[in-house]
């Protein structure tokens, strides 16, 4: 499984073990009601509405995931820091981390979060739930593009380009291990300020950004390793690692708060 956080492109593996529950009912659902990834949320109408519910549709936006189902019904997930999501046989028998099980003739739904930063949310009603709409582009449509990331970059001048690509107001999804991927495929050093990037680094943070992106999404398995051999990935853990261009031994230190690891040849 993955070692990471859940970011753009875990969020999108997840959300695809659900989606084999859609255009199907639920019978029966065991929550763990009280506990802390319900936080705000009306658990007995949770499940009095969802109860005899089909999933009908999923979408996802950065790390976030909303799942509508027949009867007016909204369920939002949040995978936090350690959420993961899976269909099991429908005997399955929820543990001491098992949340949420929304059980189909055929499958159980199950979220999972041991370290309950993650969040489900309910909403009844015509439309999609005020909560869902947050404004931020999705890095794969046509709004986050270069007039954008201009106007966030120079908000955002005086931090870190690392700090500036996790930021979820503008960079929706993107966690610390997408972060330097796009970095070390823009040749940029995590370190330096946003401001202080040319013309030429933006358009590279730009294309590499969408690449990363786009790639992941389509990409994801159900680990890292399916991510192709020359991605900085699979070296950026691994002591000695060396970057997948020319081999030279990467850097590693906190940038923006997170462990960053980058090439000191491609990256100055
Ligand atoms: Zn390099």
């Amino acid at each position: 499984m993955f070692r990471a956080m859940p970011e753009l492109a875990e969020v999108e593996y997840f959300r695809r073990q659900w989606n084999a529950g859609i255009g199907h009912r639920v019978f029966g659902i065991k929550l763990h009601a009280g506990k802390r990834v319900f936080r705000g949320t009306n658990t007995r109408a949770l499940r009095e509405e969802l109860g005899g519910a089909h999933l009908l549709t999923s979408e996802a936006r950065g790390k976030r995931m909303l799942f509508r189902f027949s009867n007016e019904n909204w369920l939002g997930l949040h995978l936090g820091m350690s959420g993961k999501m899976q269909a099991a046989a429908p005997d399955f028998h929820p543990q001491k981390h098992d949340h949420l099980v929304l059980y189909q003739g055929k499958r159980a739904l199950i979220f999972t979060d041991a370290r309950q930063f993650g969040r489900v949310q309910f909403h009844h009603g015509k439309t999609a739930p005020r909560w869902w709409e947050n404004g931020v582009p999705e890095i794969v449509s046509a709004k986050f593009d270069r007039a954008f990331l201009d106007r966030f970059l120079n908000r955002h001048r005086k931090a870190s380009i690392k700090a500036v690509v996790l930021m979820q107001s503008g960079f929706s999804g993107i966690g610390n291990w997408m972060a330097d991927e796009i970095l070390w495929r823009a040749k940029i050093l995590p370190s330096k300020r946003a401001g202080k990037l040319s013309a030429g680094e933006r358009d590279e943070l730009f294309r590499a950004t969408k690449f990363v992106a786009r790639q992941s999404l389509r990409i994801i398995g159900p680990d890292d390793s399916t991510l192709p051999r020359t991605w900085l990935i699979h070296e950026r853990w691994r002591t000695g690692g060396k970057c997948p261009r020319h081999k030279a031994v990467l850097r590693r230190a906190t940038i923006g708060g997170r462990t960053t690891a980058w090439c000191p040849k491609c990256q100055r």
